[in-house]
């Protein structure tokens, strides 16, 4: 009988090494048990092969509980690709990240994370059909994930301001950290629904874009965590749910697009222990793999968007689940994130 909370070890870690083109990194298939490992590639400059070997074991176990609990049928996995320090062919590298891909025949798809764009999946697409985040054909799935991954948070604010509020989301304030892809679109989806915003963003033109187009307060990000609000949305950061941060919150329910909020668990019993809500991030930000996901399994933009909207839905069992157990929510997601691997029939070919 497994031990359904338990957590889950990587199945693989493949190191890349190809002095010519300068590619060095690793990929982690952390799961197979429900598909083909996915998650995207990480370029990001790391001190040392360790700190990017740990980065992409995190990174990949997310992916696989992410994944599972968006009921998609793939694995969680990633990839890290350490920046060169000096002058290097972005191409040939890609290229060459591309038949890393390729070597593992399918185990892994890789897509776009921080610090790889469209065009360098073109690039990966040159060596493996393993690969999704290419540009949007008419009619399908596809292009930029982020307006469905604002999509899900809003779905799953819904939700969350009900239960903990029993309140609609034309009657609260969202305080939304951070103004890039995804926190842009959330606050043009909460304008529409009524919400009152208050934002805090470096990019000083963004912000008073916000201000112009939604009538958004516009705050120093510091001073966004303690805003006179119902909900705080972050967008930006991992990490930003820190000891300090969790005591200054005057929001009642956190709910937001970032990765990684939470700075360790004992923030996510801090945040119950003071009556605030918190919604689960991979739960809530799932709509952009399921965006990724369609497109690599050739699923239409409709059952695409269905599954966005449903969402709220899954947060919802999350929460029952949580206040069944009288646990916090985000122990309640990695549970359930857990067992449905665990009840996962193996793969033909995938799993070892
Ligand atoms: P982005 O880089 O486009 O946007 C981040 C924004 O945060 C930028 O506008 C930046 O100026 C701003 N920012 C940086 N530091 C800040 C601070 N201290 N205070 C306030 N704002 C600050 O990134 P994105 O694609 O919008 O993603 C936002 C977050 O959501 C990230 O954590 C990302 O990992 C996560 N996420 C994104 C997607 C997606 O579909 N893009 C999917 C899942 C999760």
């Amino acid at each position: 009988m497994p031990e359904f909370s338990a957590p889950v070890p990587p199945e693989e870690v493949l190191r890349l090494d190809d002095p010519q083109s300068g590619l060095s990194g690793v990929i982690v298939i952390h799961s197979t048990a429900l598909g083909p490992a996915a998650g995207g590639c990480r370029f990001h400059r790391y001190a040392s092969d360790a700190d990017a070997v740990t980065d992409a074991l995190r990174l990949a176990e997310g992916m696989s509980y992410k994944n599972a609990l968006a009921g998609l049928p793939l694995g969680g996995g990633k990839a890290v690709v350490r920046m060169p320090d000096g002058p290097f062919d972005r191409t040939a590298l890609f290229r060459a990240f591309g038949r890393a891909v390729a070597s593992l025949g399918g185990r892994y798809v890789t897509a776009e994370d921080v610090g790889t764009s469209v065009s360098d999946m073109q690039c990966v697409a040159d060596s493996t059909r393993h690969v999704a985040g290419l540009p949007a054909r008419v009619g399908a799935a596809g292009g930029d994930p982020s307006p469905w991954t604002a999509l899900g948070v809003l779905r799953s604010m819904e939700v969350a301001v009900q239960r903990h509020l029993g309140a609609s989301l034309s009657d609260v304030t969202v305080a939304v950290q951070g103004l890039g892809h995804v926190g842009f679109a959330l606050c043009e989806q909460l304008h529409d629904a009524g919400a009152r915003l208050v934002v805090a963003e470096p990019r000083a033109e963004v912000a008073a874009e916000a201000a112009r187009r939604f009538g958004a307060s516009v705050v120093a990000s510091e001073e966004l965590v303690s805003a006179k609000a119902e909900v705080f949305a972050p967008c930006a950061l991992g990490g930003v749910l820190d000891a300090v941060a969790v005591e200054r919150i005057q929001a009642a329910v956190v709910c937001g697009a970032a990765n990684n909020q939470l700075a360790s668990p004992a923030q996510g019993d801090a945040l119950l222990a003071r009556g605030i809500l918190y919604a689960p991030d991979y739960v809530v930000n799932a709509g952009g793999i399921i965006n990724v996901a369609a497109e690599h399994l050739g699923w239409g933009v409709d059952e695409a968007r269905a599954r966005v909207e449903a969402t709220g839905e899954r947060l919802a069992a999350v929460l029952d689940h949580a206040a069944a157990e009288r646990i916090a929510p985000h122990a309640a997601a990695d549970r359930l994130a857990r067992a449905a691997i665990a009840r996962a029939p193996r793969q033909p070919g995938l799993a070892a």
